[in-house]
């Protein structure tokens, strides 16, 4: 690893200046340089997703596009990755969890064992998301992520660059002052593919059996792991950034 002992949170304030003035894609190019073969961007193909992965994919940006299969999504977000597959004849890398684990959970607890409790919940978000997660972003510098500001309460304090101590990466958060709308008009401007459960009230989309509709003027994140109280609804995919 080049780069990893460099980061912290001094560089990433230092990177925040120096491309203040550039836009998203710009700054990706810069990032793309800077971090050669370090950089990755996460997508779970959410609509803030799609909208990245087209201004690394349009380009052709030397950066790392990856996706963690949990085993459980929709089939519609196994459709809009194959319609992104095929619009930019890119490749997307694909992560999936431990396979032992997964078998180990699957048999000492069954396939709802999230539903029980707040701890078995994370146990499953542990093995199918956040160690794949941790083993990628293990092998690079830069993490560029979808996340928005306005999704959520725990998201508001949110900062375009971060250094995310627990991973040791610079964490890159371009659409961190987009609003939903300008989510929607990118994605129309550019035919984008996008997940059509967005169209019926899917917001966030996650995995299929912790992913509800949500209700006009609900909060955007309240269809995800929508039997919690909100203090605990993170995967811990983003543990930095919910303090
Ligand atoms: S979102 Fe649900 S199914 Fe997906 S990893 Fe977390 S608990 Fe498991």
């Amino acid at each position: 690893m080049i780069f990893k002992d460099l980061l912290n949170e001094d560089l990433a304030s230092q990177i925040d200046s120096e491309t203040a003035g550039l836009g998203i894609q710009d700054t990706l190019r810069t990032l793309s340089s800077r971090f050669q073969g370090e950089i990755a961007f996460s997508t779970s193909f959410g609509q803030e997703d799609q909208v990245i992965a087209d201004m690394i994919f349009t380009p052709d940006l030397p950066i790392l596009v990856f996706t963690l299969d949990t085993g459980r999504h929709f089939e519609e977000t196994y459709k809009v990755m194959n319609q992104t597959l095929a619009k930019y004849n890119k490749k997307i890398k694909v992560c999936f969890p431990d396979k032992d684990q997964v078998e180990k959970l699957m048999t000492q607890k069954g396939p709802f064992s999230f539903y029980e409790s707040v701890e078995n919940r994370r146990e499953c978000c542990h093995i199918r998301k956040v160690e794949p997660m941790q083993k990628i972003l293990s092998q690079v510098s830069c993490w560029i992520t979808g996340l928005r500001a306005s999704q959520s309460d725990a998201r508001r304090t949110l900062k375009r660059f971060s250094y995310d101590a627990a991973n040791q990466v610079i964490k890159y958060n371009p659409l961190i002052e987009w609003s939903i709308d300008q989510v929607k008009d990118y994605l129309k401007l550019n035919h984008v593919p996008y997940n059509v459960l967005h169209d019926r009230g899917f917001l966030s989309i996650g995995c299929a059996p912790c992913t509800r509709a949500v209700a006009e003027g609900e909060d955007i994140r309240a269809g995800r792991w929508w039997w919690e109280n909100n203090k605990s609804k993170e995967c811990g995919l983003h543990q930095n950034d919910q303090e």
